[in-house]
């Protein structure tokens, strides 16, 4: 499907392209335009008609603004839908990211991202990620065919990250949040293409909102009646914003009859969002703080646009405190998945919800699990406890793990 990329600032129409630094007529005039892809008759498309053969995100391609012929895919998308029981009147859903390629929802972003550069003819490709942005970028770009792909990595990426980039072939190094800034601009400066923010005032980059919107199309496909409550964690704000303007364009298409209300939640220690929501203000300014559990929504400020979806969709900003998290991956786990803690907010965002009165019978939420425990394992570690060793007796078994031996037949309650 055609579409153009649309300045937010100051309402120009530019063609298809890359755009690392946002609006070139923003720049011009020393301002920060964010784009926005805006697909071309959308009202005329008849949303079914999906391929139904096709079990990853590329079942919507003629909804999706890729550039090239063919786009580079390891399989990203239609991840299940799962039940959790967390003692609420309406039904509560964990959309499973964890089930992508590299273990996070950030593949979608890539897959579309990687795919359009690739086609415009870039091949060095440069991040700053806490993780799993950076190991979803070097995969795709890796597939792609690219030259080079350098990671900059926060300091408390965990080894499991490190050792997944390294495999896909990228140079990887860590360095501050400052240093990462820099380095990152001056090898945009040399034409390295950036998967990630560098101007200013955050304006993203064209595309990365874009393959957010699948997770919209799956949920409406695969539940019975569209979610009324849809809880994304906020890092700069790309994938909520992204998931809230797939609601946006399938309401468009006549598929729903309006988006969800969304719920931005983000680590209580650093609010940005919270506060910005709360004080009706129309930036979101950097709030630092003592660094959260969630590392990968640890950043002290995110893009303006992610005020946009939380109130035209009647939204909230929730902050989580650690133990809040802690409690959701337990309860998570026991349903079978091991999310990281930035996912596990989403789950706990639900019990805040409760005490606020804010959930109905009516209600269906959904909870979106970004990316996979095991990525984290200090971190995770550290919320859960380490496990205990025993001696070669069943008495030492017996005692440390507190378990009847007999395996008794299964009590009813
Ligand atoms: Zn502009």
């Amino acid at each position: 499907m055609d579409h153009s990329l649309v300045c937010q600032r100051c309402g120009a129409h530019h063609d298809p392209g890359s755009y690392p630094r946002g609006c070139p007529n923003c720049r011009t005039a020393g301002e920060d335009g964010r784009l926005e892809v805006v697909m071309s008759d959308l009202d005329e498309v008849d949303f079914p008609s999906v391929d139904h053969s096709d079990r990853s995100m590329w079942r919507y391609r003629e909804l999706l603004p890729l550039l090239g012929d063919e786009p580079i895919t390891l399989g990203e998308g239609w991840t299940p839908v799962l039940d959790l029981d967390l003692g609420t009147p309406c039904p509560v859903h964990l959309k499973n990211e964890t089930g992508n390629p590299t273990w996070s929802y950030k593949d979608r972003l890539n897959a579309l991202l990687i795919s359009n550069m690739t086609s415009l003819g870039h091949a060095h490709f440069v991040t700053s990620s806490t993780g799993n942005h950076g190991a979803s970028t070097a995969a795709y770009a890796t597939r792609a065919g690219a030259q080079e792909t350098v990671v900059l990595l926060h300091p408390d990426a965990d080894l499991p990250h490190q050792v997944q980039l390294r495999a896909y072939g990228a140079k990887v190094a860590r360095a501050s949040d400052s240093g990462r800034t820099a380095l990152l601009r001056s090898l945009v400066e040399h034409g390295w293409y950036p998967s990630v923010n560098v101007t200013e005032t955050y304006t993203g980059i064209p595309y990365t909102t874009e393959g957010y919107k699948t997770i919209s199309f799956e949920l409406v496909e695969q539940l019975e009646t569209p979610p009324s409550v849809m809880i994304c964690a906020i890092g700069a704000g790309d994938g909520l914003y992204g998931v809230w303007k797939g609601f946006r364009e399938l309401a468009s298409m006549g598929v729903i009859d309006e988006p969800p209300r969304m719920v931005g939640v983000q680590p209580a220690e650093r609010p940005s969002v919270v506060r910005a929501f709360d004080r009706d203000a129309l930036m979101v300014e950097p709030t630092p703080g003592p660094m959260p559990i969630a590392t990968s929504t640890s950043g002290p400020s995110a893009g303006d646009h992610t005020l946009r979806a939380l109130r035209e969709s009647d939204g909230i900003a929730l902050g989580i405190e650690r133990e809040a998290i802690r409690d959701a991956i337990i309860a998570t786990g026991r349903a079978g998945v091991f999310i990281e803690p930035a996912s596990a907010m989403t789950v706990a965002a639900v019990g805040q919800l409760l005490k606020r009165d804010d959930l109905t019978p009516d209600d269906r939420v959904v909870c979106l699990g970004t990316g996979a425990g095991v990525k984290w394992p200090a971190k995770t570690g550290a919320l859960i406890g380490e496990v205990p060793s025993v001696d070669d007796t069943v008495a030492s078994l017996v005692n440390t793990l507190d378990i009847d031996p007999t395996a008794p037949e299964r009590t009813t309650t």
